[in-house]
């Protein structure tokens, strides 16, 4: 395999401005798309006599996937530049997309925001940015899309650029650190390739932007973090609690601690893909074995961490939500159900403590009566059974949570003060 680092990559920005398309031209420009579905593809074109065939077909694919109703239709694709290998994670608007980048199941650590020249920042442009600040995205690629259909024209891209940064300004987010690109991600201009389209435009291609992105640094100084996902009886062993490491190093032989479980004792093996290893890190996938512990001793949704830094038990927390989509109003009493890491619990909103504006920050009322969706608010919320969780300013991976009720995401949010148990 290669020995590139790896980066998950989220597409943002309101829909219909290209985020689709410009997945697929990344796959395509980079030879993601394999060769022999390429030649298959050109065979049926030319017989059909259609040219342009090869970027096409990967329209064409996603297209399809699209109406079959697969949410993931631009997720979970794979490519490569030189210095990194790209996952593009969940995008907003898709189903699970906040619960999934919140839970750490497809965190992404950078994005490339689409604006469509001709239409410009958009409502879905602002909340995504909005929620990218939110969710901790480190830096944004800004493509301002579409560029063939103005012309190509330098005044209208400046117009967008200009736009853009204001939204970032009004957001907080660093709009210092943000390159902005002038794309068509379909006719390839300013992708791979320097476009004579763009004669004006002195900047990088996307795909040197992405390749300049600065490597994630992998939360190895935290202290261990490892959310339980399972926990089996394997013959032999005995009980095997499985799970993803968000951040910290398990070794043979420390001393851990199961939380809210509240049990513990010395890690005797530690196995990840089949093989025993001494130790693990940020994002192995390992099952390991604790001296003296038994299957109902722990269970899904306990944390993992040093006996001697154990992971901390919320009666209750402060925390920053932003309401996605609610029926009807949020008021102090409600219960729905808190996803956080691999736990699920049924939490109480205490009280609201302040309502806030959503793109920029300030505080719009005390202690409002109720929230309902687009709102940005700060929440007291009491857990009704044990819950683990972080302060997101210590523990980020451990630190924040989507709200599900009626089978939908209705908020997402960032612990901002826990209350120990
Ligand atoms: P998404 O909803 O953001 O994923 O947008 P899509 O990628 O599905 O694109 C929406 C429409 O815009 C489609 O008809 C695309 O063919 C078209 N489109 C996307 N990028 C460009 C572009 O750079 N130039 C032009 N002219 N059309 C584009």
């Amino acid at each position: 395999m290669s020995d590139e680092r790896h980066q998950n990559l989220a597409v943002i920005g309101h829909v219909d401005h290209g985020k689709s398309t410009m997945v697929g031209r990344l796959l395509y420009e980079t030879g993601s798309v394999p060769e022999h579905v390429i030649e298959q593809h050109k065979e049926e074109a030319e017989e059909k006599g259609k040219g342009g065939f090869e970027f096409a077909y990967v329209m064409d694919n996603l297209a399809e996937e699209r109406e079959r109703g697969v949410t993931i239709d631009i997720a979970h694709q794979e490519f490569s530049t030189d210095e990194y290998e790209f996952t593009i994670v969940d995008c907003p608007g898709h189903r699970d997309f906040v619960k999934n980048m919140i839970t750490g199941a497809s965190q992404a650590d950078n994005a490339v925001l689409v604006v469509a020249a001709d239409d410009g920042v958009a409502p879905q442009t602002r909340e995504h940015v909005f929620l990218s600040r939110t969710l901790g995205i480190d830096e944004l690629i800004v493509a301002v899309n579409k560029m063939d259909i103005v012309d190509y024209d330098e005044s209208k891209y400046n117009e967008v650029v200009s736009d853009v940064k204001d939204l970032f300004a009004q957001v907080g987010f660093d709009a210092d650190g943000a390159t902005f690109i002038a794309t068509s991600a379909f006719e390839g201009d300013n992708v791979s390739d320097h476009s004579d389209n763009t004669p004006w435009y002195e900047g990088p291609t996307l795909l040197e932007a992405l390749n300049d992105l600065p490597e994630p640094s992998p939360p190895t100084d935290a202290p261990l973090r490892l959310p339980i996902q399972d926990v089996y009886t394997i013959s032999g062993i005995g009980t095997v609690p499985v799970g993803r490491i968000e951040t910290g190093i398990m070794n043979m032989g420390d001393n851990v601690s199961f939380q809210p479980s509240d049990v513990g004792g010395e890690v005797k093996t530690i196995e990840m893909h089949h093989e025993e290893v001494d130790k693990a890190e940020p994002g192995d996938n390992v099952g390991f074995n604790v001296r003296g512990i038994g299957k109902d001793d722990i269970r899904r949704g306990d944390v993992c961490g040093p006996a001697d830094d154990p992971p901390t038990v919320a009666e209750t927390f402060t925390a920053q939500v932003v309401v996605m989509q609610h029926p009807s109003v949020i008021t102090a009493g409600y219960t729905p159900v808190f996803h956080a890491h691999t736990a699920q619990v049924a939490c109480t909103i205490e009280s609201i403590d302040k309502k806030m504006d959503p793109s920029s920050g300030e505080t719009q009322e005390e202690n409002p009566d109720f929230i309902q969706s687009g709102d940005a608010a700060v929440v007291t919320v009491r857990p009704q059974k044990p819950l683990s969780i972080e302060p997101s300013g210590e523990i980020p991976e451990l630190g924040s949570f989507a709200v599900r009720d009626m089978g939908q995401t209705i908020a997402a949010g960032k612990v901002l003060d826990v209350n120990e148990a």
